[in-house]
């Protein structure tokens, strides 16, 4: 008998859209000839406003053939209760989440998937929740030894709630960090809410505007480098792909440059040398089990060539997975085709599962 995978995707993050491609991807790599036998795809559509879908329009969404459910107009969205499940729910015997973004990527629904007591792909509750917020994931980088760039940690109420307060704030900020910095919400992902600041107009409108994202602000001196990336697979001994490189010619890597097509290139494997590319891989290992990853994880490197410097910048735990992201990608150009991936992650998913319980 066929294991049945409950693909989860959509969600309520701005990582929606992407969510989808990626699902489409992993859903498409399922039924390819080598794993058709062994599995059968349950798709789950998560709305924009958290209701769950199973059935024919999840795999209208997949197919393409519906491109946005009108949730809002829906009669069923005005009298149901959101969390109610689809009876499908029952039926799976390995999930695998493909949400990006908070509600997906930072442990909600690995606690709820940890409670329906059924294996899922990916890192659990700590990890997932490390992974998102960049503060915790820095604190952890820091305890164990990995070296990143200075920051300081924020919230909201210092940014909002007390005028006295603020202009210490910046003041402090600009010795400690000084210019350029980078402003970011603590929780988010897509370079959403994030920016490049260069004097204290900008840093005062920054902070304000990371504030109205999340109630965690985290501010990091900038960097003149380069963004290399390590793609990270397994369990309690992960294996670290190829490096790649993420070149472009914007300010930063910001939302428009990664998602507007012909913006930003890569480079796999990325041309450093191989003493750089080994300290990244044992700086991704490190990395993972720093934050307790499990599944899969990319984790992204600046490089500054300048000084030979390696940073680590951050782990994502559920990144990219259509079939042109980095994340297959690193391991296509490792020998892992993309069908043997997603089915080396749901193996894992049911080891890890078994060997916990
Ligand atoms: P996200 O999780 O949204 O991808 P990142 O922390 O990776 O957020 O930041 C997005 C991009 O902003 C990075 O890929 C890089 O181009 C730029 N960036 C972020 N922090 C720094 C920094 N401290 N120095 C230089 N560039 C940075
Ligand atoms: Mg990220
Ligand atoms: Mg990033």
């Amino acid at each position: 008998t066929k294991l049945r995978v409950g693909l989860l995707f959509g969600g309520c993050s701005g990582e929606h859209e992407v969510s989808i491609s990626s699902a489409r991807a992993v859903a498409q790599a399922l039924s390819a000839e080598q794993n058709a036998h062994k599995y059968e795809v349950i798709p789950f559509y998560i709305h924009k406003d958290g209701r769950w879908q199973a059935g024919e329009i999840p795999q209208n969404v997949l197919d393409g053939t519906l491109v946005e459910f009108q949730h809002s107009t829906s009669p069923q969205s005005q009298t149901s209760h959101k969390w109610q499940y689809p009876v499908q729910v029952t039926e799976v015997d390995v999930w695998f989440p493909i949400l990006h973004g908070p509600n997906g990527e930072d442990g909600t629904i690995q606690g709820l998937l940890t409670l329906m007591q059924v294996p899922f792909v990916g890192s659990g509750v700590l990890g997932s929740a490390l992974g998102m917020d960049k503060i915790a994931m820095k604190m952890a980088f820091a305890q164990a030894g990995i070296p990143q760039v200075k920051y300081m940690a924020l919230n909201r109420a210092q940014i909002w709630s007390n005028p006295c307060v603020f202009p210490k704030l910046c003041d402090e900020i600009e010795a400690t960090l000084g210019y350029p910095c980078f402003v970011k919400p603590a929780n988010l992902g897509s370079s959403v809410g994030i920016a490049k600041v260069r004097s204290r107009s900008e840093l005062e409108t920054a902070l304000d505007n990371a504030a109205s994202y999340d109630r965690r602000i985290i501010v990091e001196a900038g960097v003149k480098a380069r963004e290399l990336e390590c793609a990270v697979l397994g369990n309690d001994a992960p294996k670290a792909s190829v490096v790649g490189e993420i070149t472009f010619n914007s300010d930063f890597y910001d939302y428009e440059t990664k998602y507007t097509p012909g913006k930003a290139d890569w480079l796999i494997p990325a041309p450093v040398s191989d003493a750089v590319s080994s300290q990244i891989q044992a700086m991704a290992l490190q990395a993972f089990a720093a934050v307790d990853a499990a599944g899969l994880a990319r984790v992204d490197f600046f490089y500054v060539e300048a000084t030979g410097e390696v940073l680590i910048n951050e782990i994502n735990t559920l990144p990219g997975f259509t079939a042109t992201s980095m994340y297959p990608q690193l391991w296509v150009n490792t020998g892992i085709s993309f069908p043997d991936l997603v089915d080396e992650l749901i193996e894992n998913a049911i080891s890890r599962h078994s060997g916990f319980k």
